[in-house]
């Protein structure tokens, strides 16, 4: 009997010479455990978990083929024996887990963020402060047959095949499109002559690694910046690489560059499966798409509409790796589903550092953070049931100790129960679903409409404080008039907000504000989505752009900060330019240097650099950080009990869901 609600998703698919168990594809993604000196362990645990979860295939994170095609220096490339001897840390366990797994070759070209960067021509990125040496007829053929090389000592590593990395504006994609390749010899000129290069390292990799060996081409269907390629011309590259060789292409979709959001929470889910469902017909080796799928129900659909023959997903495998399995055996609800934050994924490795993931702070330190069961089973108590008291009270009773979950709400969620209402975050209402399953799954015992005192403490042997924060006040002459609004309330019930809007601070929740305060309301679609930040919708435009259409802004909003400088600069690295463009578009000011004098019916009065000024405006919202909230500890000191503060009750200062949910796990694995 198949009662699976996916048959499509679980069904197998034969790519070359292997057969996939099922359509699930883990994409490429860099962790930072490429490169670890010696062999690499800590990224075997890694792909060894998501294997063990039943994903189709894996794809690993960009290994260079040669040092100029470098992400970063010393970044992690695949050139020699001794180098293809370390990856054996990662095949191997792979394969005991029943996965196949792909090494991506990624040659990062003027996106190399060093020295000895190169490119088709000399045109330096916007985003690198290296300028690229352009790359003569020897040094082009010298890359191709790296490339091969490359692809060699994967299948000596024990690759199941390479994804060649063809797109997002990287030194393939360079060579193609006419914006990067400014050459006038044999490798740049018309567009045949610009595909010259990535054809040829189709074939002399297909020739090195035979024919026993994947190759998966990552080619880019839409360029979302000027003077990309048409639709005709993706069609034709894919025409031509099935020629060439490659057993399967996986979906790209914008330049790094490119100023449009792509995987970001705000992209409606699976937003550009179309592009690849245009392709489909043109081509008979294997499709994969990709673009914010995170669930195993959107994954069936975008199958079974013939969109693609395969799903990507990438994030979602870091925040859960056993999201297949669970979807084979009708434990969907207990996903822990990518809410695209990019907050430690994304935004760790644009910083150096390791990635993780928000939701699930065990990804990439597989080897370090391990659950156990309790020596000594605990009577404990959790204060809150916010993101870090969920956390803690799962991880607890998952160790086996007994736990009782207080909240003074009537729902679990703590504040994330307001990021879910700001227009574009509506990802985090899975977050919510996730813990609410899990402290059934692990027993918790839940008391809503509960506020803890010391009494209802007592005979616990230890009680985590998850109480959280309290808003800061601001105060000068006239904070108090009824005007000036807290952003909570606000958040809450954003009708008692009139049309002329200060907006105090410019944390991530003053720009969640203000979102939500221009919104107009209803739901996001890919057409208002598409719209608002210009993607041609037929795909048929150079790059895939067309021009924005603005939606008009329910109310006028100024956001104000007293630190001069750019406003959001402490914005997510990956996604503040996404908030700062999107409330742009939306016509909402920013102030920086700015001094609170008071609010009076003129308005609110100010001093921007030094110079008195009055915002005319009828509300103001205060968003101007948090303190934590520790009211009970003196209370259960006083009362003989073990107390550990997490979260935001621990500390406020910079404090995200992120740091509240990996220091609540830790401190629960640690009891
Ligand atoms: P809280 O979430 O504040 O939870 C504390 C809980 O304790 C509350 O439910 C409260 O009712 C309860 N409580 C307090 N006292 C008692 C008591 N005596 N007895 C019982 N219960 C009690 N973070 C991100 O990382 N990314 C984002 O994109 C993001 N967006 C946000 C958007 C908005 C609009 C807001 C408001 C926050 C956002 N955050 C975001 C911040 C994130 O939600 C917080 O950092 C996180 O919720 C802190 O978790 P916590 O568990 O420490 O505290
Ligand atoms: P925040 O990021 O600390 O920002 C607080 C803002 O208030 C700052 O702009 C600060 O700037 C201003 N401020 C501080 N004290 C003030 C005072 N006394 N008077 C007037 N202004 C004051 O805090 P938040 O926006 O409340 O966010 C809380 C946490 O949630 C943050 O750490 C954030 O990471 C997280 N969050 C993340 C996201 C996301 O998308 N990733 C979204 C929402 C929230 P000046 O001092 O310059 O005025
Ligand atoms: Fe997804 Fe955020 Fe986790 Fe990255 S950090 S995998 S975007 S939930």
């Amino acid at each position: 009997m198949n009662a699976t609600p996916y048959p499509h998703l679980l069904s197998p698919l034969q790519v070359g010479h292997l057969t996939l168990k099922n359509r699930t594809l883990m994409g490429s993604m860099h962790v930072g455990l490429e490169e670890q000196v010696g062999p690499l362990t800590n990224l075997g645990a890694y792909f060894r978990r998501r294997a063990e979860g039943g994903v189709g295939l894996i794809v690993t994170g960009g290994f260079a083929p040669n040092a100029e095609g470098w992400v970063k220096p010393l970044a992690g490339r695949l050139s020699n024996r001794w180098e293809a001897y370390k990856h054996r840390a990662v095949t191997d366990p792979v394969h005991e887990a029943d996965g196949r797994i792909l090494l991506q070759i990624l040659h990062a070209g003027r996106y190399g963020y060093h020295p000895l960067c190169v490119s088709a021509s000399d045109i330096k990125s916007p985003i690198s402060m290296f300028r690229p040496r352009a790359l003569s007829d020897a040094g082009v053929e010298r890359t191709i047959r790296d490339f091969a090389t490359c692809a060699q000592m994967a299948k000596v590593a024990g690759y199941d095949g390479v994804e060649i990395m063809g797109s997002e504006g990287y030194l393939i994609h360079q060579f193609v499109a006419a914006r990067t390749n400014h050459r006038t010899d044999r490798w740049g000129g018309t567009f045949e002559q610009r595909i010259r290069f990535p054809l040829a390292i189709v074939r002399a990799v297909r020739e090195a690694a035979g024919s026993d060996f994947v190759i998966l081409y990552r080619l880019s269907l839409l360029d979302l910046v000027e003077n990309g390629s048409t639709w005709d011309e993706v069609v034709h590259l894919a025409k031509e690489l099935e020629k060439a060789g490659v057993s399967m292409i996986n979906t790209g979709i914008g330049w790094h560059e490119a100023r449009v959001p792509t995987i970001a929470t705000s992209v409606p889910r699976a937003a550009f499966t179309w592009v690849t469902a245009k392709l489909r017909p043109h081509v008979s080796v294997p499709l994969v798409t990709s673009n914010r799928i995170n669930e195993p129900v959107t994954a069936e659909r975008v199958l079974a509409e013939g969109h693609a023959d395969m799903v990507s997903m990438a994030r979602p495998f870091l925040a859960d790796p056993d999201w297949v399995n669970k979807s084979a055996t009708g434990r969907e609800d207990e996903i822990d589903t990518c809410i695209g934050c990019n907050q430690a994924c994304l935004d760790h490795v644009f910083e150096n550092k390791h990635a993780s993931c928000l939701v699930n702070p065990y990804a990439c330190h597989e080897a370090e953070m391990v659950l156990t069961p309790a020596a000594t089973p605990k009577k404990v108590a959790v204060v809150g049931a916010g993101p870090a008291g969920l956390a803690a009270s799962t991880t607890l009773a998952e160790r086996g100790h007994h736990v009782t979950l207080f909240e003074a709400s009537d729902e679990v969620g703590g504040q994330f129960n307001l990021a879910k209402r700001i227009p574009g975050k509506e990802e985090f209402h899975e977050t919510l679903r996730y813990f609410r399953r899990k402290l059934e799954v692990t027993g918790v015992d839940v008391k809503l409409n509960t506020r803890a005192t010391a009494d209802t403490l007592a005979g616990f042997d230890h009680v985590l404080l998850a109480t959280g924060v309290h808003a800061r006040r601001v105060r000068f002459p006239g904070s108090e008039r009824a005007n000036v609004l807290m952003y909570a309330d606000v958040i809450r019930d954003p009708s008692q907000v009139g049309k002329r809007v200060a907006v105090i601070g410019a944390g991530g929740i003053g720009f969640d504000v203000a979102e939500l305060l221009v919104h107009s309301g209803g739901q996001e679609t890919f057409e208002s989505f598409a719209k608002t930040w210009g993607i041609d919708t037929t795909a048929e435009s150079r790059g895939g752009l067309v021009e924005p259409v603005d939606a008009p802004p329910a109310r006028d909003v100024v956001i104000c900060q007293r630190t001069r400088g750019r406003v959001g600069a402490r914005l997510g690295k990956t996604t503040g330019w996404i908030h700062r463009a999107s409330v742009q578009k939306a016509g909402v000011g920013f102030l920086d240097d700015v001094a609170y004098d008071r609010v009076d019916d003129a308005g609110l009065h100010v001093r921007v650099s030094g110079q008195p000024r009055v915002l005319d405006v009828d509300t103001i919202v205060v968003c101007a950080g948090q303190e934590p909230n520790r009211d009970l500890e003196e209370s259960l000191k006083a009362a003989g009990l073990a107390v550990t503060r997490i979260g935001g009750a621990d500390e406020a200062s910079e404090l995200d869901a992120k740091r509240a949910i990996n220091q609540a796990t830790r401190v629960a694995l640690a009891l």
